[in-house]
C-alpha cells in the first residue's frame, strides 16, 4: 500500500462513490476503500425513491439539503449517462402518499398542512382524483398528497454507472479492504490503517454509512449515526399497473 493520494474515501456506497468521482473530476488523486463490494450494503438494498418530503416530519436544514439535492438529480444522471452510457431510469412522475383510514387521514392532513405552509408544490387529491391518476389503486384510498417533483431511480444502475465513472476518472478503487483505524498526528488525520496495510493522504472522508460512528469514535468524534433495520420485497410484474411511487404511513 505505497500510494499517497490527495484524498482517501472510506466506503464505496452511493455516497462514497459520488464524492470520489466528483473530487477526482476536479483533479485530485483519490483512493476509495470498500470493505466488501461497491454498493453491496444499503445502497443496493434501497428502493430508489428520491423523496425528501416523505422522509421528514418537519422543516429544517436537512430537508432543505434533500430538496436541493433532488433538484440537481436530473442533470447529474444526464451527465452520468453521457459519461458511461448507462440510463439510470430516473422517473419524474411524482409520488403519491395515500391515506385509507381515519388515523391515516389525520396524519396525511398534518403533513399536507406543514408542507404547504412551507411553500412546497404539493396537491391534496380526493378519492376521485387519485383514481384518475392511478386507476388501479384501491378505492379505499380516501385522500392522497401528490408531490410532482419527487422522483425515483434504479439505484442498481446508478451504482453501476458510478463505478464506471470512477474508473474513467482514475479513482484508485479498492474492494475487500477494511479500514480498521485512522492515522493521525495530533488533531490532523493523516491516513488510514487497513487490514492490508497503511496509506497516507492529505484528507480522509468517512462515507461508511451505518459504520461511520464506529470509525469516527476511534478518534474521539461522536456522530449520531446508527444502523436502522430496513427490509424490501421485490416482486415481478407482468405489466406495471402503477405509474407513480405510492407511499403509505409507516410505523417510523
Ligand atoms: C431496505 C432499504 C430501502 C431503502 N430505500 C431507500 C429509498 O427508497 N430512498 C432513499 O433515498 N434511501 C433509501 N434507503 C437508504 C439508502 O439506502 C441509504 O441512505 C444510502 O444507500 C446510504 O449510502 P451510503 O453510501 O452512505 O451507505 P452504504 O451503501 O451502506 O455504503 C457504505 C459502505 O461503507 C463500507 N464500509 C463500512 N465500514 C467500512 C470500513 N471500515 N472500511 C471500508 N469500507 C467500509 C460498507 O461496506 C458500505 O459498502 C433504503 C435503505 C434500505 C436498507
Amino acid at each position: 500500500m505505497k500510494r499517497c493520494p490527495d484524498l482517501i474515501v472510506i466506503g464505496g456506497g452511493i455516497i462514497g462513490l459520488s464524492i470520489a468521482t466528483e473530487l477526482a473530476n476536479v483533479g485530485l488523486a483519490v483512493t476509495l476503500i470498500e470493505q466488501g463490494v461497491f454498493g453491496g450494503e444499503a445502497s443496493v438494498a434501497a428502493a430508489g425513491m428520491l423523496a425528501p418530503l416523505k422522509e421528514f416530519t418537519k422543516p429544517g436544514p436537512l430537508l432543505d439539503m434533500g430538496i436541493r439535492s433532488l433538484q440537481m438529480y436530473e442533470n447529474w444522471v444526464l451527465e452520468l449517462k453521457e459519461a458511461t452510457g448507462i440510463d439510470c431510469q430516473l422517473s419524474t412522475a411524482g409520488i403519491l402518499t395515500v391515506a385509507m383510514t381515519d388515523m391515516e387521514e389525520e396524519w396525511l392532513q398534518e403533513r399536507y398542512q406543514w408542507q404547504k405552509s412551507e411553500g412546497y408544490d404539493i396537491q391534496l387529491l380526493s378519492t376521485e382524483e387519485v383514481q384518475e391518476r392511478e386507476p388501479h389503486l384501491s378505492k379505499m384510498v380516501r385522500q392522497a398528497i401528490y408531490s410532482p417533483h419527487e422522483a425515483d431511480i434504479n439505484n442498481r444502475l446508478l451504482l453501476k454507472a458510478l463505478v464506471i465513472q470512477a474508473e474513467k476518472r482514475n479513482v484508485h478503487l479498492l474492494q475487500n479492504t477494511t479500514v480498521i483505524g485512522l492515522k493521525h498526528a495530533g488533531k490532523k488525520i493523516t491516513g488510514v490503517v487497513t487490514d492490508k496495510g497503511e496509506m497516507e493522504a492529505d484528507h480522509v472522508i468517512v462515507a461508511s454509512g451505518a459504520w461511520t460512528a464506529d470509525i469516527l469514535h476511534q478518534v474521539g468524534v461522536d456522530v449520531p449515526v446508527y444502523p436502522v433495520r430496513g427490509q424490501i420485497a421485490a416482486v415481478d410484474s407482468i405489466h406495471l399497473p402503477l405509474s407513480h411511487v405510492v407511499f403509505g404511513k409507516t410505523g417510523i
